[in-house]
């Protein structure tokens, strides 16, 4: 980094102790150092040092009563990073590990990834250090319903849109829409994520795993390759990782591997999602679990011991940073050709750098992973028309949204010289727009 290296360094300096943030703003600089150098009119408009600061940071106390009586604490948070091509839009995690780094990271993500799905969003992220697991159906509602209780105020189906992520699904965001309707008096599409039969959409729940297969499939269809008879590993068990299966099977590749936060199960003969998919949204229970009902495959303690599996294709599915240069380096050497990034932020920088070093075809997050987001757009659309669109017809504009992400993503990388850098491409595609809005909203903005 030249030009923008003062702009990271005042990161840095402003944000102590939020290493997840840095690392993503690094990245997303790296990348923009040949748009600066093209743009100096962004640079003089102060482009750069307004969109790594975010436009609104709200911190909250979440309190709430456990089974037994007993109050309990939780901080929530909601970063509104960034509004200039529409309204706030990104999910909510429930995690013990969220603190204010993660949310800045995964809202300055988003505002790319957005950009990219070419829908009207503004980037935003939110969250608590609340944890979901072992916890009760009622103690996950009066949870739920007192995050409310301060979130919606910094609401609206114009204002911003929250939706899903870790820890949070359907349940959760039935109760937390239940208590914003009741609060407001308005039957609004202000989460994304719902029930179908309160204003969701269809293919949502299965829309970031899909999608991300649909990425990969372009991407490696440039490269004369396909998932057709390939072995394929997948970390988490959760909603991406589910749907990220399901697709990989359809198109005819063998999924052998999943994880959750505790180990990994390996089924030689191809993971049965039908099981997973009982033990992991009905029962809410472990990966463990899958080999009393298969008893020929095998469970593992310790999640990081999946990327050692020999694979053909790798799709990082479960949380930031869970893919190091080690593990790089494993599935570079058993022969790994293609890796696509379900979570956010899953490869560490030194992981990345030995899976373009090597050619391996790299599909990163803000690109892969943006069919979630792309129909929660698409459910927002359905809310402002009031109608539902068929499953087809969702899946038909997810697909067609993903292809174009890839060429846009794959023509920018073409444009700044390294055509095979989908991350560098994902990056500067995902800024122009924005920095375009920016500039012509003026600096007070
Ligand atoms: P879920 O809560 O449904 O599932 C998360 C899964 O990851 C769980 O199986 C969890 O296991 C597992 N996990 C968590 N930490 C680890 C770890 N260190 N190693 C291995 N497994 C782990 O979340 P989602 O599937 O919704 O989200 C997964 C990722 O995808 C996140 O990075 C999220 O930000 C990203 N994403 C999600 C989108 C969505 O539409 N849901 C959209 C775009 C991105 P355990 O039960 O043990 O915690």
């Amino acid at each position: 980094m030249k030009i923008l290296a003062g702009v990271y360094e005042q990161v840095v300096k402003r944000n102590p102790g939020e290493p997840e943030f840095h690392q993503a703003v690094k990245e997303v600089l790296e990348s923009l150092e040949p748009v600066a150098e093209k743009h100096p009119e962004y640079v003089k408009a102060g482009i750069f040092d307004r969109i790594v600061e975010p436009e609104r940071q709200i911190i909250f106390r979440v309190p709430w009563v456990d089974d037994n009586g007993v109050v309990r604490v939780n901080r929530g948070f909601r970063v509104q990073f960034n509004s200039a091509i529409g309204p706030y839009k990104g999910g909510i995690r429930f995690h013990p590990s969220v603190n204010l780094g993660i949310i800045k990271f995964l809202g300055f993500e988003q505002i790319f990834k957005n950009s990219l799905t070419t829908l009207p969003m503004g980037g935003a992220k939110g969250g608590s250090d609340f944890d979901p697991k072992g916890k009760s159906d009622m103690e996950i509602m009066r949870f739920c319903q007192s995050f409310m209780l301060e979130l919606y105020r910094h609401i609206g189906p114009d204002t911003d849109v929250p939706a899903g992520d870790i820890g949070v699904g359907a349940r959760e965001i039935g109760y937390m829409y239940g208590m914003y309707k009741k609060i407001r008096n308005e039957f609004t599409g202000v989460l994304t994520g719902k029930g179908i039969e309160y204003g969701g959409s269809l293919t949502r729940p299965e829309a970031t795993g899909y999608g991300l297969l649909y990425f990969m499939d372009e991407a490696l269809k440039a490269k004369g390759k396909s998932f057709e008879g390939k072995t394929v590993v997948i970390s988490g068990s959760g909603n991406v990782a589910i749907y990220a299966t399901e697709k990989a099977h359809q198109l005819g590749a063998k999924v052998v591997a999943l994880s959750d936060s505790n180990g990994y199960i390996y089924d030689k003969d191809g993971i049965n999602l039908d099981t997973v998919k009982l033990i992991k949204l009905v029962q809410r229970g472990r990966i463990s679990e899958y080999v009393k009902y298969h008893p020929t495959a095998v469970y593992k303690e310790g999640c990081r011991g999946i990327w050692t599996i020999p694979c053909d294709i790798a799709l990082p599915c479960a949380t930031q940073n869970e893919l190091d240069g080690n593990d790089a380096a494993t599935l570079v050497k058993n022969g790994c050709f293609a890796v696509g990034e379900g979570a956010n932020m899953p490869s560490t920088p030194e992981a990345i750098e030995i899976f373009l070093n090597n050619k391996v075809i790299f599909g990163p997050a803000k690109a892969a992973n943006a069919g979630g987001v792309a129909t929660s757009g698409l459910e927002m659309t359905q809310n402002s028309m009031r109608l539902s669109w068929t499953f087809e017809e969702v899946d038909s504009r997810l697909k067609s949204i993903m292809q174009s992400i890839y060429a846009n993503v794959s023509s920018a990388a073409a444009e700044y010289g390294a055509p095979d850098n989908l991350v560098m491409g994902a990056n500067i595609a995902g800024f122009k727009k924005v920095a375009a809005a920016m500039y012509a909203q003026g600096i007070a903005y």
